[in-house]
């Protein structure tokens, strides 16, 4: 290997794993080269343009116990309290369900939140509070694998209780439905984001596009440190040397696939092409298998754009039984008036209209349930059909490390605590990096 490469690693995707990998190393003094195939940064958290609006390929919401993702936001120049709106944990099922921490220090702001809580009988609200001391208690640990439903249903929630707050609570936070959705994993979320103080369980919402807020920025703070980030750059193949690591790159800009040798790469794709591009590496074959089996789920989201004027009531609200689950007023978030993003997450009816016949279903439900009688002037839907893994019950997923020493994983679907998140992304990607920088 060419001294050059003793300490060179690749990087295969440009999402938010991939570029807390680069960044990470390149703060390390460590020499990163990210090849990303699309023309631009952030895999499944991109900004998109459509009518000339800024839109992101899906509405995302961060927490305040995003730990991770808020620290490298800021190492790489970002601001989070500027970038993102705060707003305190407010959960509003229109005309069903208001749940509003109260501005108490942890855990007061949740209990007095929950006592107050409009929509629920005093026994639901009790039950509430009885089931969460209980996981308390356990440290939101379970000695058994089970389905999110079945531990609620354990401890007596009833159906009432699952569709206002815990179903839409679950496939917001694991956009898997109650049913199949890991009761571990839930409880991680309901652990990081209500355990702790009263900020983690602030929801964040991204004043500008998703690309904007870190994966650009972490590109610019590599190339300061002399990183390297190639778009429009497809990694075709892996392939292991006597020493370090060769891959076979096509760029849109050269006509020829070139080969180039590296000392690591990081394959921080998404699972299925993770899987596509190991499957070829007899060494890697039954972690490109273990990998390949993972199940997914969509993400819907559809941008209707009224005149300025309109706007909702909230800056986030959920509406009950309905095609829209959680809307968002981008007036209110990014200064985009009149631009709603209605998310629709997991798998549902809504899969069996087409894009058309959502967006009109979607926009008389807003005429229905928020009288907003306005035509819209346009609308956009974004399906991503394999937006996340599903967070199922016994899933496996696979360690950061291979069996090949000079190749990694990182990734939203890696195992850790988190379900499919940017801060799962984020974190995988920095143990990788941390595993790479320790072997040194
Ligand atoms: C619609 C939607 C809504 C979501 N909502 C939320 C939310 O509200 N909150 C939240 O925390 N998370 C949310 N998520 C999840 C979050 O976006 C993902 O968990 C996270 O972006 C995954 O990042 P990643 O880097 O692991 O993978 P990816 O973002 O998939 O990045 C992989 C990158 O690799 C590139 N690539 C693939 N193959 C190659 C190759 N051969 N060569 C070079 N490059 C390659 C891809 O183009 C891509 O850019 C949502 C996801 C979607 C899709």
């Amino acid at each position: 290997m060419n001294t050059d490469n003793k300490r060179h690693v690749a990087i295969v995707g440009g999402g938010y794993a991939g570029m807390a990998v680069a960044a990470t190393l390149a703060s390390a003094n460590i020499r990163v080269t990210v090849f990303e195939s699309a023309r631009q940064l952030g895999g499944r958290a991109r900004g998109v343009i459509y009518n000339d609006t800024q839109l992101d390929n899906g509405q995302h919401i961060l927490l305040g116990c995003y730990r991770q993702t808020l620290r490298l936001i800021e190492q790489v120049g970002g601001n989070p309290e500027r970038d993102l709106l705060r707003l305190p944990l407010r959960l509003t099922l229109h005309n069903h369900l208001e749940f509003k921490a109260a501005y108490l220090p942890a855990p007061l702001h949740l209990v007095v939140g929950l006592l107050s809580a409009k929509g629920l009988s005093l026994r639901e609200r009790l039950s509430v509070a009885r089931f969460y001391m209980a996981m308390a208690c356990t440290k939101f640990k379970l000695s058994t694998n089970m389905s999110a439903y079945e531990l609620l249903d354990s401890h007596k929630q009833g159906d009432r209780l699952a569709r206002l707050l815990w179903e839409p609570l679950c496939v917001a936070a694991l956009n898997t439905p109650l049913g199949i959705a890991s009761a571990q994993v839930f409880l991680n979320v309901l652990r990081e984001s209500f355990g702790g103080s009263r900020s983690a369980s602030d929801m964040l919402l991204s004043r500008m596009d998703l690309t904007a807020l870190f994966p650009d920025r972490a590109a610019a703070y590599i190339k300061q440190r002399g990183g390297e980030v190639v778009c429009a750059c497809e990694v075709r193949a892996v392939l292991p040397q006597d020493e370090g690591i060769a891959l076979m790159v096509s760029q849109d800009s050269l006509p020829a696939v070139q080969t180039r040798s590296f000392s690591h790469a990081v394959c921080a794709t998404s699972p299925t092409n993770a899987a596509r591009l190991l499957s070829s590496l007899p060494q890697l074959k039954d972690v490109a298998e273990q990998i390949a089996a993972i199940p997914h789920q969509p993400v819907y989201t559809v941008y209707i754009q009224y005149p300025e004027c309109v706007s909702l009531p909230l800056p986030m609200l959920g509406l009950d039984r309905c095609y829209s689950q959680w809307l968002f007023d981008k007036g209110r978030i990014s200064g985009q008036r009149g631009l709603v993003a209605v998310v629709i997450s997991a798998q549902g009816r809504h899969q069996d209209c087409g894009h058309e016949l959502l967006a009109q279903n979607v926009i008389h439900e807003l005429r229905e349930q928020l009288h907003i009688k306005t035509d819209p002037l346009w609308y956009k839907v974004i399906a991503e059909k394999r937006a996340t893994f599903s967070c199922e019950t016994g899933l496996l997923r696979p360690e950061n490390e291979t069996p090949l020493a000079n190749v990694m994983l990182a990734g939203d679907y890696t195992n850790g605590d988190y379900p499919a998140t940017l801060e799962g992304a984020v974190t995988s990607g920095i143990l990788c990096a941390r595993s790479i920088i320790d072997r040194w």
